[in-house]
């Protein structure tokens, strides 16, 4: 269900203590906002927020940030710190095209992508979460030896995004693509509510970790 109308949500959204109002000016500065020099870890797409609430009240010492562009599902985080504040997570209402204007360099340690949307239509590519565009923009801020996870019940995608990896000089350091039987990758697994939803329906679950070859 996507819930992209909520009445008040822009205003909640805005008035609320845990989304960062003016992101560009935290850049380059982040470990000052959270009041720590922890590492930093980001997820693009973070949606209702059940796997980067849960990883960030299991992880007190790494800060996160999740980037969601939809003011209505951004409200589902907000209303989970409300009831339980985690001081390692904010959020930031935005399109992942202005990311360069947020983080500075080697300021993020991981990132995360979880069930990106697949624009399937090919002249859609390039708004791709792991597309060679975007990767490209990810190294600008990705500290050396930083992560990418990303996770997906959608084959074309995960080949796709697969392939773009490669093209764009990234490793490819571990892949499956049944998550769920694959007992190394799967240790600690922390469900998405889209990984849910389609696990039950009987999907597999791609997942890779990729490092950016170093010159
Ligand atoms: N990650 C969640 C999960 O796995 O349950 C949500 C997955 S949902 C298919 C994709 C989410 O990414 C949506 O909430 C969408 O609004 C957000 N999104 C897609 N493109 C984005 C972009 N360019 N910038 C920020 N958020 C984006």
């Amino acid at each position: 269900m996507r819930l992209r109308n909520v009445p008040g949500s822009r205003d909640r959204i805005a008035e609320s203590e845990f989304v960062v109002d003016e992101p560009h000016h935290e850049k380059g500065n982040w470990s000052r906002l959270f009041g720590n020099d922890h590492p930093l870890r980001i997820e693009i797409g973070t949606g209702k927020g059940q796997f980067l609430y849960t990883l960030a009240a299991q992880n007190p010492g790494i800060n996160y940030v999740g980037i969601e562009k939809f003011s209505s599902v951004l409200l589902r985080v907000i209303q989970k710190m409300e009831e339980a504040p985690l001081p390692n997570l904010k959020l930031i209402r935005m399109d992942a095209e202005d990311l360069l204007g947020v983080f500075g360099k080697d300021e993020v340690d991981r990132i995360y992508l979880n069930f990106s949307d697949p624009w399937p239509k090919d002249r859609h590519a390039k708004r791709r979460l792991p597309s060679g565009r975007f990767l490209s923009r990810y190294e600008q801020f990705l500290k050396k030896d930083g992560l990418v996870e990303f996770k997906t019940d959608n084959r074309e995608l995960f080949d796709f995004a697969v392939e773009e990896a490669g093209k764009s000089g990234w490793t490819i350091l571990k892949l499956t693509y049944d998550l769920h039987h694959d007992p190394e990758m799967n240790e600690g697994n922390i469900m998405t509510e889209y990984e849910e939803k389609f696990s039950a329906l009987g999907n597999p679950i791609c997942k890779y970790i990729i490092v950016k070859e170093q010159p």
